[in-house]
């Protein structure tokens, strides 16, 4: 008997500190081409930005062609804004209701007091 052995390919998620596999759920755990590994990936919601590979979880964050509302943000980030100075104050309606990237809404939101975890929050405030 001879054993040979072949590469095998799966995607994994470049945001950091995610593990996400693209096959992960899926009926095979790789495949043994790359255009298949990739196919079924962009199936699952997977997406490629600057060369980097993102799972369904994380594409929403790092596609800068993605715009959100900031109250949308902010459930993704499980933060609440107390204080919006990030925000435009004169025009705080218009400028709260305007869908943002979230690379901007990230340098908004550190400029302002934040809760956190969003969830806690609203519990305690009762909202
Ligand atoms: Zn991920």
């Amino acid at each position: 008997m001879s054993v040979k052995s072949a590469p095998y390919y799966w995607l994994v998620c470049d945001h950091e500190g995610c593990e996400a596999k693209s096959t992960e759920g899926g009926d095979f755990s790789a495949w043994e081409e790359e255009d298949s590994a990739w196919e079924e990936a962009m199936n699952s919601e997977w997406s490629e930005v600057a060369g980097k590979h993102y799972c369904d979880q994380h594409t929403l964050i790092h596609d800068p062609e993605e715009k959100r509302l900031p109250a949308e943000w902010e459930v993704v980030d499980d933060i609440a804004i107390m204080d919006p100075d990030g925000w435009d104050r004169k025009n705080f309606q218009e400028s709260w209701n305007t869908p943002i990237t979230y690379d901007d809404w990230r340098s908004r939101m550190i400029r302002c007091t934040v809760a956190r975890p969003l969830r806690e929050w609203k519990r305690e405030a009762g909202k």
